[in-house]
């Protein structure tokens, strides 16, 4: 069985949704990178503070706490950011239209580089994100690579945000999604990228319970 297992891909192609299903499969804890950037901005936007500021940069690693903790009623894994749930919060469009530009900032990554590799310590975890089989884990057991068309994901992200009550234009949630992976994968700090060693995955045309089970049957090898 593979003990680390590395989940990249395009923004909206369902790594989240399909990591947590294959942890829950193995038996495996998940853990969420894009949160992790996601609450950073929620910190820099809450404290007025500029990526572009290496002062601010500073001060906003420096008071920037993050944490998993599972909800006893739902099950589900939410995150913290210094001690206050904001896992709601951190999935509204209004983070999505900032992350990947804190997400630019090597000293940001580097921190949080640095807290996804302790975490990762656990044996048995599955990690989603950008650069999870490229630099968070390049020795990982299994790297998985997914992708899918931009207007599957963007109507399958209209149909998340709603679900959580925010209605938002398809247009927008287009543009932010091809916005984000136009930053990410052009970016100087490692950019997003296929790793040779991945197995790609495409959902455009698949359902959920295939795609699950493509990773999970690929772990087990
Ligand atoms: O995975 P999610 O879409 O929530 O990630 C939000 C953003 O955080 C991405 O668009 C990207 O800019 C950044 N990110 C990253 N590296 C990761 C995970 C996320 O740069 N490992």
């Amino acid at each position: 069985n593979k003990i680390v297992i590395a989940i990249d891909g395009y923004s909206g192609c369902g790594k989240s949704s399909t990591a947590k299903a294959v942890a829950k499969d193995l038996g495996y804890t998940y853990i969420d990178s894009g949160a992790m950037y996601r609450a950073a901005t929620l910190h820099f936007l809450n404290n007025f503070l500029s990526p572009a500021n290496p002062h601010d940069v500073e001060k906003g690693l420096k008071s920037l706490e993050i944490s998993f903790h599972l909800n006893p009623d739902t099950l589900k894994q939410e995150t913290y950011l210094n001690g206050l749930n904001v896992e709601n919060e951190i999935r509204t469009m209004r983070i999505s239209n900032k992350v990947s530009e804190i997400a630019t900032i090597a000293g940001i990554r580097k921190e949080l580089v640095a807290q996804q590799q302790r975490l990762g310590k656990k044996k048995g975890v599955v990690m989603d994100g950008r650069d999870i089989g490229s630099v968070v884990f390049p020795n990982a057991d299994l790297k998985v690579f997914m992708t899918a068309d931009l207007d599957t994901r963007a109507v399958r992200r209209q149909e998340e945000l709603l679900e959580k009550g925010e209605l938002v234009d398809l247009e927008d949630i287009r543009t932010n999604l091809a916005e984000r992976d136009r930053v990410d994968s052009s970016r100087a700090e490692s950019p997003l990228k296929k790793m040779p060693d991945a197995v790609e995955v495409d959902t455009s045309n698949i359902t959920f319970a295939e795609q699950v089970g493509k990773i999970v049957h690929a772990a087990r090898q």
